[in-house]
């Protein structure tokens, strides 16, 4: 692709703030920028050694927009390999957006979102994990999951493509020389060959695309429903756990009967916690969307913790909440281990092994550590966790290494049969197309477009 236009943004969030950022990249850049900037010193920005920032002024011809300064990124060393000039103006809506209309007027396009990175993958500065870690890295929520986007960003995930992929070709020229000198003597040593690096190479993509729903939950969270009857202790429940845990997000929609999500850390997992209204039948029609959502959140959740009050006997109420829960991935706390105990345990057990079962006291914040240590083993299943920062979180590329692992068993399985070579080569050459989906190579235009439109504009 051939990009031949220069393009402007702002690159700093919308709202009041101490400075805000407008950038442009392209062949253009320097041009438009001077166009518009009067530096103090009476020189040219040109004039100055690049990366360096150059005290002035904005100007609309006589008129002065803002007092600025600006930095000049000569192409390929900056972000997106091309010319880049970045205005640092005062924050706040005006300045900006002032200064990217006078950048417009000269005949400079408007950035879509996302296209700053576009252009660095298009400019080969960086694969397409690398780009799509950067949205990660903004977007995380814990350190941890920051962590594993940064390790991303830095071409963790690149390079291991780029090796596996390695592998790959080395079996294709293998392939090609056994098909122009097939001989039988030759053949077995060669099916024996191939046979031995498929199974490596299996092993390997599967033991990423293993680290893919750890990964997922890092970068999304762990979508978490809070279910039980009323005054069992679940929202003495949520503030024990946001009490130790800085709440990160917290998007009040609608009525407060409404669902109210919260994004909690727990051991550097994003736990994307669902208050239900609780789950019962109800004739209020506020109340009525509440539970309405509830059910619904409820179906969707990867993670049901049920409260129960413990120093009561069970209810007709909680039986049926328990009933519902059988199928899902469920932590049932039983509350209020501080009164005297009524419940009967063994009931519960019925519904859920007694490994999920936590006795705790939100009062009292008893059991929620050993709640949140469920939470982790849970989540890493007590392996993933420590072994590495390379980790799948995303669901494209691990559509894309799962159709890899297909193929590499297609390959497996022909290779088994003694199937002619040119067979095995079919196989082989897909597993390096939907490899190369995760690192761009092989990537559809269209698919681009839609993997950048995520992005934040300006970025
Ligand atoms: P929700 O309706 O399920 O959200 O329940 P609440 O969190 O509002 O709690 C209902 C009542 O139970 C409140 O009076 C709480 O103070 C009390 N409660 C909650 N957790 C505990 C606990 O661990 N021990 C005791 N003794 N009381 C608790």
């Amino acid at each position: 692709m051939f990009i031949d236009d220069t393009i402007a943004a702002i690159a700093t969030a919308p709202g009041e703030g101490g400075i805000g950022i407008v950038r442009i990249s392209g062949e253009k850049s320097l041009e438009v920028a001077q166009s518009i900037f009067k530096s103090k010193s009476g020189k040219m920005i040109k004039d100055y050694n690049t990366r360096t920032l150059i005290y002035g002024k904005i100007v609309d011809g006589e008129k002065v927009i803002d007092e600025v300064l600006v930095a000049y990124m000569k192409g390929p060393n900056s972000y997106t390999a091309e010319d880049v000039i970045e205005i640092n103006c005062h924050g706040g809506f005006i300045s900006v957006k002032k200064i990217l209309e006078l950048i417009l007027s000269k005949g400079v396009r408007i950035a879509d979102a996302g296209e700053f990175t576009k252009r660095a993958f298009l400019n080969g500065r960086i694969d397409l994990s690398q780009a799509e870690a950067i949205i990660d890295v903004i977007k995380s929520k814990t350190d941890m999951a920051h962590e594993v986007a940064q390790n991303q960003l830095e071409g963790s995930l690149a390079k291991k493509i780029k090796d596996l992929r390695m592998n790959v070709t080395e079996v294709l020229a293998h392939l090609e020389v056994s098909i122009d000198f097939a001989e039988e003597d030759v053949e077995e040593i060669t099916y024996q060959t191939l046979e031995e690096k498929s199974l490596e190479l299996r092993n390997e993509i599967k033991k990423l695309y293993d680290t893919a729903e750890s990964g997922k939950i890092l970068r999304d969270g762990l979508k978490t429903v809070i279910v039980g009857k009323p005054n069992v202790g679940k929202s003495s429940l949520l503030n024990s756990i946001l009490g130790e845990n800085r709440a990160i997000v917290t998007d009040i929609a609608g009525t407060t009967r409404d669902v109210i999500e919260e994004f909690v850390n727990i051991k550097g997992i994003p736990l994307k916690i669902v208050d239900t209204a609780g789950i019962r039948e109800t004739e209020d029609v506020v109340e009525k969307i509440g539970v309405e959502k509830s059910r619904e959140s409820f179906s969707t959740a990867d993670l049901v913790i049920m409260v129960l009050d413990a120093s009561r006997k069970l209810s007709e109420e909680d039986m049926e909440i328990l009933e519902s829960i059988k199928n899902k991935k469920t932590i049932v706390l039983l509350n209020k281990v501080d009164l005297e105990a009524q419940i009967e345990l063994e009931k519960i057990k019925e519904f859920v092994s007694s490994d999920d079962i936590i006795e705790i006291s939100a009062l009292k914040n008893q059991g929620i550590e050993e709640l949140q240590d469920k939470i982790e083993s849970m989540v890493y299943q007590g392996s993933v966790k420590n072994s590495s920062n390379l980790m799948i979180t995303n669901s494209r590329h691990k559509d894309a290494l799962f159709k890899a692992y297909e193929s590499i068993n297609d390959a497996i399985s022909a290779i088994e049969q003694r199937m002619p070579y040119d067979f095995i080569e079919v196989d082989f050459k897909n597993i390096w197309d939907y490899l190369g989906y995760i690192n761009g190579d092989t990537v559809r235009e269209d698919l681009l477009d839609t993997i950048f439109a995520n992005f934040c504009i300006g970025k």
